[in-house]
């Protein structure tokens, strides 16, 4: 059966904005955002503060109903205890958030993270009741010594198997050569992958799953080349970094048109 999948433009803080420039900022978006229509139905956009944010930033999108949904950029693989420095996915949940990042990047190759770990958070989320991003992508050395497809493809069923059969989760598709360096991949590079991804989640989780699993893509997400990763069809939307600062220019690429 053909499946609807609603567009998800998200917005990855990194360690940007302390909360009261995070109230600032979720002001002037929602205000920018609110008579945003799209002519093929709706679109649905998250913002993922740092945690010093989130308890703000929910207080704002609860007192005002603002149309944005909340994410986090981490979460504990572990229940509670002593784990120094970390967030357990149950304070994240108690906070509203919807979506948390794992295996962005910047953790698998700045922390050290593993796809085990990764699979670990992942389910440390969704037994929480939030949904997975799932992140995924591959370093140019990787591209030059196995393409595009086989690491995003061997960290996402990592990650995936540690998931219960029937769990929504979300997959981000991005390339690390493209993170924060202005070289977008091409439309058609996050394309093939992201099809290369659908297609594996037919056989690792059947066809109405893989229908229904929304695919970003991101790495230098802009204004200017939005439209033409939402025209994909695999692509259901972008993961958005340095972009989502600038209100601007987070709602130019919120109202791209196809
Ligand atoms: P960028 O970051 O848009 O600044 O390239 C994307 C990301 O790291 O999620």
């Amino acid at each position: 059966p053909f499946v609807e999948r609603t567009p998800l433009i998200a917005g990855n803080w990194k360690m940007n904005l302390d909360h009261l420039q995070a109230i600032a900022f979720v002001q002037k978006l929602s205000w920018a955002l609110k008579d945003v229509k799209h002519d093929f139905g709706d679109v649905e956009v998250a913002v993922f503060p740092p945690f010093t944010d989130l308890r703000s930033v929910q207080t704002l999108l609860a007192a005002d109903k603002l149309a944005l949904t909340l994410g986090a950029q981490d979460v504990s693989p572990q229940q509670a205890g002593a784990f120094t420095g970390d967030v357990s996915a149950a304070m994240l949940a108690k906070l509203e958030v919807k979506y948390v990042l794992v295996g962005h990047s910047e953790r698998r190759h700045g922390h050290g993270e593993s796809n085990e770990t990764v699979g670990e958070k992942a389910r440390a989320a969704q037994a929480a009741g939030m949904v997975p991003v799932i992140c995924v992508g591959e370093t140019s050395e990787d591209l030059e010594a196995h393409g595009a497809a086989a690491i995003p493809l061997a960290q996402m069923q990592a990650a995936i198997t540690q998931l219960p059969a029937n769990a929504e989760f979300v997959i981000a598709y991005e390339p690390v050569w493209a993170i924060g360096s202005g070289q977008a991949a091409t439309p058609e590079q996050a394309e093939e992958v992201a099809r290369a991804l659908r297609e594996a989640l037919r056989d690792l989780r059947g066809d109405d799953r893989a229908a229904a699993t929304r695919i970003l893509y991101g790495g230098s997400v802009a204004s200017q080349n939005i439209a033409a990763f939402m025209r994909q069809p695999n692509v259901d939307g972008a993961l958005v970094g340095g972009a989502s600062l600038k209100v601007d220019e987070f709602s130019r690429i919120v109202q791209f048109k196809k």
